[in-house]
């Protein structure tokens, strides 16, 4: 395990060499590419971090789903654990995973409402887990990049899982979508002979929990794009 440099030190963004005191207009001296490339003023910003509004943050999301790699070469290495973009990324997937959960169960009387006290801490248990997920994302990151001497620091661990937090949104926007045709055919899963070995409990809610393995297929995805285009970032 080799330490990475400082976050101090300029590197090649295509290969990680040292390029700090290199000639500006002439290339990197390991892989080739113009050191130039590698300036931190070449990353200009993701969208959601270029226009601070709401449609800055929709546009935002569509970029960092369709253009991940594109989006993440562009990102500003920011410090700050649980940025506040970050927090309302999660609380927005955590209402859309709670809707999935309502929508896709039926009370007895067969209606889809559910008493506001058990919506609610739904609600909060998904903000919980999306929180906790993220944080152990960084913290897995960091080890990855140590064992190959990349240098993700902090601040690139948590600039690029604030990225990739749009894949929590989209995954759940999913789990929406699929929830209710899906809630009925699980309901005939769960009694089939020795289906709760495979989710424990009886009824379709406990299979719904299988559902939140769509945001976090959305959130990795990004992560894994992010983290090879930020391995070696540049820091303003
Ligand atoms: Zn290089």
């Amino acid at each position: 395990m080799t330490t990475p440099p400082s976050d101090r030190e300029l590197l090649c963004e295509s290969c990680g060499y040292v390029l700090t005191g290199s000639d500006s207009d002439g290339p990197c001296a390991e892989c080739g590419v113009l050191v130039a490339e590698s300036l931190a003023s070449c990353r200009d910003g993701a969208i959601w971090q270029r226009q601070k509004s709401v449609l800055g943050h929709v546009r935002g999301l569509f970029a960092a789903v369709l253009r991940p790699g594109h989006e993440s070469r562009r990102l500003i290495i920011r410090d700050g654990a649980m940025p506040t973009r970050l927090v309302a990324n999660i609380l927005i997937a955590a209402a859309l995973l709670t809707g999935a959960f309502a929508l896709a169960q039926p009370t007895a009387a067969g209606t889809f409402a559910r008493s506001g006290v058990e919506l609610g801490a739904i609600f909060a248990s998904f903000i919980a887990l999306l929180m906790v997920m993220t944080w152990i994302e960084t913290r897995g990151v960091r080890l990855f990049g140590r064992q190959r001497a990349w240098r993700i620091t902090p601040a690139v661990a948590w600039s690029v899982c604030t990225q990739a937090s749009f894949g929590w949104i989209v995954g759940a926007a999913a789990a929406l979508v699929v929830a209710p045709p899906l809630a009925p055919i699980l309901g005939v899963v769960q009694d089939l002979p020795g289906a709760d070995v495979l989710v424990p409990g009886r009824g379709p809610r406990n299979a719904l929990a299988l559902l939140i393995l769509l945001p976090v297929l959305g959130f990795e995805l990004l992560v894994y794009v992010g983290i090879r285009r930020c391995r070696f970032a540049n820091r303003p």
